[in-house]
């Protein structure tokens, strides 16, 4: 399985950079969110001028986790897009509705459903999009309903934190994968708001070492925020065999 970091900024863009974007490879193409400057990466990187995926799984509604599937929808009905098959487009519980509530702002309540094949998934229930295998977990983002994702091939395992405050339930999500791509939002914990929404680099490091996984892959960081000698951290256009 191969990991593309297409956009790994944080709410705020880092300079020049995409926000969260994260194409998995093998067997299908699976795009894990899919925020601001996204499309714009995956097209430059295709060389028919529109990204092809099979999948895209979306962790919470925040924007910088989905705010391109709105230029995707305009650049399937009008651009090059309309030559490609619907992508599937694997929502939180709920999604559906929420996407129709948003169309009715951008556009039309059905303008997602036009060009995608929306499906919901449910707490702790594996499915399977692009030929990966993926099991959502619930985890604890201020008060938006958000969900990390573990996603398997035949012989590799990732974990995704998608955003998160400190939970047991991330080391749950992460047991013994081959990489754990987590959130590092914050310079301290105590930064936070209450409810907690995010991770220092040091609460995710305990979330890491608490699940057992072989690599950790820090990410959703701000540029300005350094982090400790020896931690490695995602920046745009990363790619790495898992
Ligand atoms: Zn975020
Ligand atoms: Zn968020």
């Amino acid at each position: 399985m191969k990991l593309n970091v297409v956009g790994c900024s944080p709410a705020w863009p880092n300079p020049g950079g995409a926000q969260s974007g994260y194409l998995l490879e093998g067997p299908g193409r699976l795009l894990m969110d899919c925020g601001p400057g996204v499309l714009a990466r995956l097209r430059s990187s295709n060389g028919t001028g529109w990204p092809h995926v099979d999948a895209i799984a979306i962790t919470h509604f925040h924007l910088d986790h989905w705010g391109d599937l709105v230029p995707w929808v305009w650049g399937t009905m009008w651009g090059l897009g309309q030559d490609y098959a619907k992508p599937e487009l694997w929502l939180p519980p709920g999604g559906r509705e929420e996407l129709a509530a948003f169309g009715t702002r951008f556009g039309t309540p059905d303008m997602f459903m036009r060009v995608f094949e929306p499906k919901e998934y449910a707490e702790g229930e594996e499915f399977e999009a692009a030929g990966l295998r993926l099991v959502p977990t619930r985890l604890p983002h201020y008060t938006v309903q958000t969900y990390g994702f573990r996603v398997s091939n035949s012989t590799r395992t990732l974990a995704y934190s998608g955003d998160s405050g400190p939970s047991d339930r991330l080391a749950q999500l992460a047991d013994g994968v081959d990489l754990f791509l987590c959130e590092a939002t914050l310079e301290r914990g105590e930064l936070d708001g209450e409810p907690r929404g995010h991770l220092s680099a040091d609460e995710a490091v305990a979330a890491f070492e608490a699940s057992g996984a072989k690599r950790l892959l820090l990410t959703h960081r701000p540029n300005e925020l350094t982090l400790e000698a020896g931690l490695e951290q995602a920046r745009d256009g990363l790619q790495l065999d898992v």
